[in-house]
């Protein structure tokens, strides 16, 4: 970014800026050889940040501490979970992230209607069908922002003797999660979408008695996730849960603020702009929108040439634009897809921002259309 100006991000549902509290127990746990598993007062030192690491990380899903196992992310957790099933029937819904599709290749999908939301008709259909082990549904959609009905899933999974597993990465620090029913069996979460550190996660279990596990070879997390804890992140993503937790109520007062007022001033700016999921319930700090007859690359380029960081939404992992399927299960239109999405660090003058260069993008792309 030499001899720019710095980049304004929004693209927190991809990865979150490190927060200064995280930043901090991560550069203490760095500054020392802290391996958990050994006995000297390094090793003990280490045990106590991975401890109160795991309080910090219980209390953001109200959960005993004793029932958060850490791993190196969601996509490891997903993966425990629904490998662990394997042989058995799992039904997902058809919007879940590829770390849950891909390692549940021969489950059955959940519908979705246009909004995004599960299709709770269908699934109790899909239920009735055979016996089934597992049903996997996230809390909130990490492309539209959509907060699906977990309770119902779940209590529609429990009358027909199957677990449920939430992938809830999308929905930590965002609105509040409460294990204590006892309707979710297994959780997963990802440090660095809270602003934690890369690397980290953990894989939280509700009240069935069952500790899947993916690996083999040591004793750590009490067996259930063997390998030497990754001190350092560990301790980030339990500072930055507990800041997650403690800001969770103005944070969301204040992202909401700015979603409502991107998502007016754009539909203002150009009439043609479809909101996705704009009629469901949403976590407030996400915004897809479709511009029709443009295409998503092209307006990416753009955004990032006017220093802007944004993602088309379904761009994870490859850092290639490909079709969403999240839009493709909503019947919904794909061309011209971008997601801005916010967090712990946006201001209104990012926003500001936003709206300008988009401004300039449309009027730049109106004038080719018209001139074509
Ligand atoms: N689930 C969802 C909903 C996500 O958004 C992501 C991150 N893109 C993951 C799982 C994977 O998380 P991680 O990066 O920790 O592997």
């Amino acid at each position: 970014m030499t001899g720019r100006k710095p980049a304004i991000y929004l693209d927190y549902n991809a990865t979150a800026p490190l927060r200064p509290e995280a930043l901090a127990a991560v550069n203490a746990a760095l500054a020392a050889p802290h391996n958990a598993s050994s006995v000297h007062s390094y090793g003990r030192a280490a045990h106590k940040m991975i401890e109160d690491a795991r309080q910090q990380v219980a209390a953001l899903v109200n959960c005993p501490p004793a029932q958060v196992i850490f791993n190196s992310g969601a996509t490891e957790g997903n993966n425990t979970v629904l490998k662990y099933f394997a042989k058995e029937r799992i039904l997902v819904s058809a919007i879940e992230h590829p770390s849950v599709l891909e390692a549940a290749p021969a489950s059955e999908k959940i519908p979705v209607d246009k909004h995004g939301i599960v299709d709770l008709d269908a699934l109790e259909t899909l239920l009735k069908k055979n016996k089934t082990a597992l049903v996997s549904v996230m809390m909130v959609n990490n492309e539209t922002g959509v907060i699906q009905p977990v309770d119902k899933i779940s209590a529609l999974a429990k009358k027909h003797g199957a677990l449920f597993h939430c992938d809830a990465v999308q929905a930590a620090g965002k609105i509040s999660i409460d294990m204590s029913p006892g309707h979710i069996d297994f959780l997963t979460l990802s440090a660095h979408k809270i602003g934690g550190p890369q690397g980290a996660g953990a894989l939280c279990l509700g009240i069935c008695g069952i500790t899947p596990t993916l690996l083999d070879g040591g004793g750590q997390e009490k067996k259930a996730r063997p390998g030497t804890q990754n001190t350092a992140a560990i301790a980030g993503f339990g500072a930055a849960a507990a800041t997650a937790t403690r800001d969770l109520p103005p944070t969301a007062t204040h992202t909401t603020k700015l979603r409502d007022r991107l998502e007016n001033t754009l539909c203002k700016i150009n009439k043609s702009i479809v909101i996705h999921s704009k009629k469901a319930a949403r976590v407030p700090n996400t915004t897809l929108f479709s511009l029709p007859g443009a295409s998503s690359e092209t307006l990416l380029m753009a955004f990032d040439l006017e220093g802007l960081c944004l993602s088309n939404g379904s761009a994870c992992a490859s850092g290639s634009v490909k079709p969403s399927h999240v839009l493709k299960a909503m019947n919904a239109e794909s061309a011209g897809t971008i997601r801005v999405s916010t967090g712990w660090a946006s201001t209104e003058n990012d926003i500001d921002q936003f709206l300008a260069a988009f401004e300039k993008i449309a009027a730049r792309m109106n004038r080719k259309t018209v001139n074509a």
